[in-house]
């Protein structure tokens, strides 16, 4: 039987994308239902840029450590320190975080409900009827619905959400990432708790990169690839013995997929929208997704509002252009920057040997930390375009 209850907004996914959407739409004075399944820890590095912590008001007591620097390890072990001058790198254990940012949502007026998303449909009416498994309290699973005007999909890469309600969804290429949780080195070993390793190294990931990512008390040690058959467990053996981890307690070992492009529509001309991971919303080269997968949160809830406001589906679309206004230029230079410099370890040598570059530092971690291009810089912009070409074009030495 369907249910009565009916919410402006159904939103499926409580992580970053799903709960700022969620606490953004309850802000506007929506009545906004939160499903998310529960019971498991997003895998994830937990990098987050000041951009991040200035535009969602992240409290401090969020972030386990504070990076000061970046070291690139090249094929040949070529290491290069990248200091962060003045600012720093959060890292964030995401179960924490994750239900932090439900919690704000909750507060601010969304209700949250945990449940698996299955399926959805229309009535006469146009509601949209979302199905949805739930326990009892006896632990039995039992299927129920919830009828809504709008339904955000933000349930993550591979969402049940965008395949059913976009063809093709479910063939996004994607890399697989896993990593293990390990403890801490204690304070007096050589361990260096302020600074991310990176490996560029095709024994590391042929297609990706490898990285020690410190979290105060816990290390994550990762890699990823989207190479059928490559052995992530072995690379990130290989990397715990170069951090000096390989004796180190594991904490948990865990894996998932990142969507590799943005899906090149994120509504399906009615009321479901979609947005994060779910939209295939990662940064190429890096992988970064948290920072996109707000502002897709954040999107995705001023264009339902538009559109529970005019009631033209049209509204839905205007998520996808406003976040390839802003951040479709940086995509498509890291895409290129992935296909070029992570395919073969001649190229990585020389990725590495460029970040020595002052300017380049500079521009790397201002590009990061604010995610925009520095418009003020144009002659040191000019000047790496130049010498990145010179690296592409193999005229300038490693
Ligand atoms: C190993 C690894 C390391 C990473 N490291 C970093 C990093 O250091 N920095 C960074 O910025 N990004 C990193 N990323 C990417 C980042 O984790 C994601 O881009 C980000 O979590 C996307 O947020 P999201 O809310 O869109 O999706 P998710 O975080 O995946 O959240 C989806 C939510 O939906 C829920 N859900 C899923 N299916 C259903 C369903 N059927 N019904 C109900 N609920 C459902 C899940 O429980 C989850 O809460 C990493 C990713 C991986 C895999």
């Amino acid at each position: 039987m369907t249910s009565s209850e009916i919410f402006d907004v159904v939103v499926v996914g409580g992580g970053p994308s799903g709960a700022t959407a969620a606490h953004n739409l309850a802000k506007l004075g929506r009545s906004v239902l939160l499903l998310d399944r529960a019971g498991r820890i997003k895998p994830c590095g937990g990098a987050i840029p000041p951009r991040l912590i200035r535009d969602f008001d992240i409290p401090d007591h969020l972030l386990v450590a504070h990076v000061s620097s970046a070291r690139m390890v090249s094929p040949s072990d070529q290491q290069v320190d990248m200091p962060i001058d003045g600012g720093f790198v959060g890292m964030v254990d995401r179960d924490v975080f994750d239900e932090w940012l439900r919690t704000r949502a909750a507060e601010a007026g969304a209700q949250r409900r945990i449940g698996l998303f299955k399926r959805f449909e229309r009535d006469e009416t146009g509601a949209t009827i979302v199905h949805y498994e739930e326990r009892s309290a006896d632990g039995a699973s039992m299927e129920s619905t919830v009828r809504a005007r709008a339904l955000i999909g933000a349930d993550g890469a591979l969402s049940a959400v965008a395949r059913q309600c976009l063809p093709g969804a479910d063939r996004q290429p994607y890399v697989f990432a896993y990593h293990e949780i390990v403890r801490a080195p204690p304070a007096a070993s050589s361990f260096d708790g302020t600074r991310c390793d990176v490996y560029y190294r095709g024994s590391v990931s042929p297609d990706f990169y490898g990285w020690v990512f410190p979290h105060g008390d816990t290390v994550s040690v990762g890699t990823g690839s989207a190479r059928k058959g490559f052995s992530l467990r072995e690379s990130v053996g290989g990397l715990r013995d170069a951090a000096g981890l390989a004796t180190s307690e594991t904490i948990r070992r865990e894996g998932a997929p990142i969507p590799l492009h943005p899906l090149p529509r994120w509504d399906d001309g009615h009321s479901v929208l979609l947005a994060g991971d779910a939209a295939g919303v990662v940064a190429p080269a890096s992988g970064e997704g948290i920072y996109y997968a707000m502002i897709g949160g954040r999107l995705s809830a001023e264009a339902v509002d538009e559109f529970l406001e005019t009631g033209s589906a049209k509204a839905l679309r205007n998520a996808r252009k406003r976040f390839m206004r802003l951040h479709g230029v940086v995509f498509w230079i890291l895409g290129v920057m992935q296909w070029y410099w992570y395919s073969n370890d001649r190229r990585r040598e020389r990725f590495v040997s460029i970040c020595r570059d002052r300017d380049v530092q500079k521009l790397t971690w201002d590009a990061y930390m604010n995610k925009e291009l520095v418009r003020a810089k144009p002659v040191a912009h000019v000047r790496i375009f130049f010498k990145n070409l010179a690296h592409m074009a193999g005229l300038a030495s490693a």
